[in-house]
């Protein structure tokens, strides 16, 4: 009996992984065509002065909507992406069409946007992003690149060449998502950041447990000591922007100050917000 009962689930299993299969396949190659047609967008969500409630610069997001999928979200698409070697004509194409748009955006906005893992082993990131650059007139001291602690687990001598390059050319480092990954505080030895993005999973707990304030205050005081700017991710309520605030964090990121948009309505929110309507300044 139990072994036919065993048998069963074996059989379930072996059909769940071939459905699992074939839906990456699916979106592989629906995402290939995609990224060769030019159909993946950039979109942009606000980072502001917490202090000033200022808006300081944008993260670059990937949007795809297939037309038989419908729209596919990011933390579906790239890591497939990267596992079947698309990331970097993917992740060319939504840098070109950002620095595109940002380009003809107030000087002193800047643009960040993330690098993969398999993007900072492979030696030519630095010459494809420069040379993106160099082709939309973006000047790289407006560009900030996000990396993960996992993105330089890998093979830290390669990311840290690969870092260095950027930084030497005026392109500004952050880490993303701290505290989530195989972090290890001794790469904050080995690189240098200019900021640090303290992960969304702290942020939603601030005002609910003493761990998450002590590890957020604890990260503050770190990045003070070691020159990096602080920035919050995933700020949904003010009483965390104000909490944050307090805590002395300098950057905030969140639905409480304004969702990813596209080129065209970001750039309509600074135009509004340049004539005094502030759209992107939340009171
Ligand atoms: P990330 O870099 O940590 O980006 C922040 C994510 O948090 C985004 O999800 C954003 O939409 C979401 N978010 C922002 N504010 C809030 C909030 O207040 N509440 C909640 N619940 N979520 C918020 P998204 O756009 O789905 O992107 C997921 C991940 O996919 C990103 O995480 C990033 O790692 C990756 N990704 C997105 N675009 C690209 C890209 O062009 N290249 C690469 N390599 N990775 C990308
Ligand atoms: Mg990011
Ligand atoms: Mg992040
Ligand atoms: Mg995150």
């Amino acid at each position: 009996h139990a072994k036919r009962s065993g048998r069963g689930k074996v059989v379930v299993y072996t059909r769940e992984m071939e459905e699992a299969a074939k839906r990456v396949t699916r979106i592989e190659q629906a995402l290939r065509r995609a990224v060769a047609a030019g159909e993946v967008e950039p979109h942009f969500q606000p980072i502001i002065d917490l202090e000033t409630r200022r808006v300081r610069g944008f993260e670059t997001l990937a949007r795809w909507t297939d037309r038989d999928l419908g729209p596919v979200s990011p933390a579906i698409f790239i890591p497939i992406a990267e596992e079947r070697g698309i990331i970097g004509p993917l992740s060319q194409l939504v840098l070109r069409k950002a620095t595109e748009a940002a380009r003809n955006w107030p000087r002193d906005l800047f643009l960040s946007f993330n690098l993969s893992p398999s993007q900072l082993v492979d030696q030519n990131t630095g010459l494809h992003i420069l040379t993106i650059l160099d082709r939309t007139g973006f000047d790289p001291r407006r560009l900030e690149i996000e990396i993960t602690e996992t993105g330089l687990m890998n093979d830290p001598v390669s990311a840290g060449k690969i870092v260095e390059d950027l930084r030497r050319c005026g392109i500004r480092v952050s880490l993303d998502d701290f505290g989530t990954g195989l972090s290890s505080l001794g790469r904050l030895r080995e690189f240098h950041f200019d900021k640090l993005k303290i992960d969304r999973s702290f942020v939603s707990s601030i005002l609910d447990d003493r761990p998450s304030e002590h590890i957020i205050r604890a990260i503050l005081a770190m990045c003070e000591g070691l020159g990096m700017e602080a920035v919050a991710e995933g700020i949904e309520k003010e009483g965390q922007a104000a909490r944050l605030s307090e805590f002395g964090c300098q950057g905030g990121q969140g639905y409480l100050f304004g969702r990813p948009a596209d080129a065209e309505t970001t750039l309509g929110l600074l135009r509004d917000t340049i004539r005094g309507r502030p759209a992107l300044v939340a009171v």
